[in-house]
């Protein structure tokens, strides 16, 4: 392949300290890649790793220079690697995968093929997972409901593990948000999207980089960047409560005027410390959860209003991001 030439396939993939598993990722890459008898370009992006993962990856593209880097200066999270490694892959199609071979590389052959059957995008849909029950049990109520909510066709148990045409490579690369959702996004551009099923496997080395913290921040993100749905839930909240409200005024109205004894006392005894401080309890807190939801929105409109970069690249291997790339990426 020519250095001007663009490769007919990129492969975009997040690694933050992910040292132990990439001897393992370059081996298996190389194999199944150079089975597909095209050109290809892997970028790897490093997310402010603390480990050896950058060293890593500057001995793999001087090895072999098909395999490129780009390095952000701090970590910004796998969401912002993604779209910075977007921002840098030039191939006719362009696959996403994690660093942890838990998306195996040789679907990718299957994924092409369906892409040159007419389809856009072509993402993995997992059929099994090897996480621990409970993990599993929360995926799976996660996706449940923000299909139910979301204001777009979320496909069910797909992951940013995916391959997309040009096109939508070019779709994804220029979408401005700062809270990025990828899954969504991807959802919602729209064009020919098919699913293709496959096992997840476990991580193949190293630790989990998805400690519970970031896990739930993107369910939330995916909540609140595809779906208004929370703040109604105000208005449903506040309808059913003044409904209540007004029922237990004209009961205890009457318990007064009528003086019939409820519960053993009759209203003139005035009984009703309990029901009067849980009521206080039980609004308050209702109050406390609508702000906090108007909270989670405030905060993304004004993440969204600071128009922060996404990312900032300290140093790049073998790349250089396209000349439109997105206002969102700094390069010192
Ligand atoms: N990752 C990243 N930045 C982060 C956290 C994770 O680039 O801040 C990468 C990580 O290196 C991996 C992918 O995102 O390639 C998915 O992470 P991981 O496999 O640890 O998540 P899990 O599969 O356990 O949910
Ligand atoms: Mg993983």
């Amino acid at each position: 392949m020519a250095a001007h030439e663009q490769p007919a396939l990129s492969i975009v993939i997040p690694c933050y300290n992910e040292a132990e598993v990439l001897p393992l990722l370059r081996e298996r890459l190389t194999q199944a890649l150079d089975k597909l008898r095209l050109t290809w370009e892997v970028v790897l992006v490093d997310d402010g790793s603390g480990d050896t993962t950058f060293a890593q990856l500057t001995a793999a593209h001087r090895a072999d220079a098909r395999f490129k880097a780009v390095a952000l200066s701090r970590n910004f999270g796998h969401q912002a690697a993604i779209c910075a490694g977007l921002a840098h892959a030039t191939g006719d199609a362009v696959a996403i995968m994690d660093a942890d071979l838990q998306d195996p590389p040789e679907i990718l052959g299957s994924c092409l093929e369906k892409l040159r059957g007419g389809f856009d995008v072509v993402y993995a849909v997992r059929r099994k997972r090897k996480e621990n029950i409970l993990l599993r049990c929360a995926y799976a109520i996660f996706y449940r409901l923000l299909k139910s909510i979301a204001e777009i066709e979320i496909p069910l148990d797909s992951g940013d593990f995916c391959v997309v045409n040009r096109n939508v490579a070019d779709v994804l690369r220029r979408m401005p948000e700062r809270n990025v959702f990828l899954r969504g996004l991807r959802a919602w551009s729209g064009f020919r999207q098919t699913g293709l099923e496959y096992e997840r496997a476990a991580r193949a080395a190293g630790e989990t980089k998805y400690p519970f913290r970031k896990l739930l921040r993107l369910a939330l993100d995916g909540v609140f960047a595809f779906s208004t749905a929370p703040l109604r839930l105000a208005t449903y909240l506040g309808f059913t409560v003044v409904l209540a409200a007004l029922g237990t005024g004209l009961f205890i109205v009457s318990w007064r005027l009528a003086g019939f004894s409820f519960m053993g006392h009759t209203a003139h005894e005035l009984p009703g410390w309990t029901a009067v401080v849980g009521a206080a309890l039980f609004f308050g807190g209702v109050q406390l959860l609508i702000l906090g939801i108007l909270g989670e929105y405030l905060a993304r409109i004004y993440a969204e209003v600071k128009q922060r970069p996404r990312w900032v690249v300290r140093e790049t291997l073998g790349v250089t991001p396209a000349p439109d790339a997105p206002s969102a990426g700094l390069k010192p």
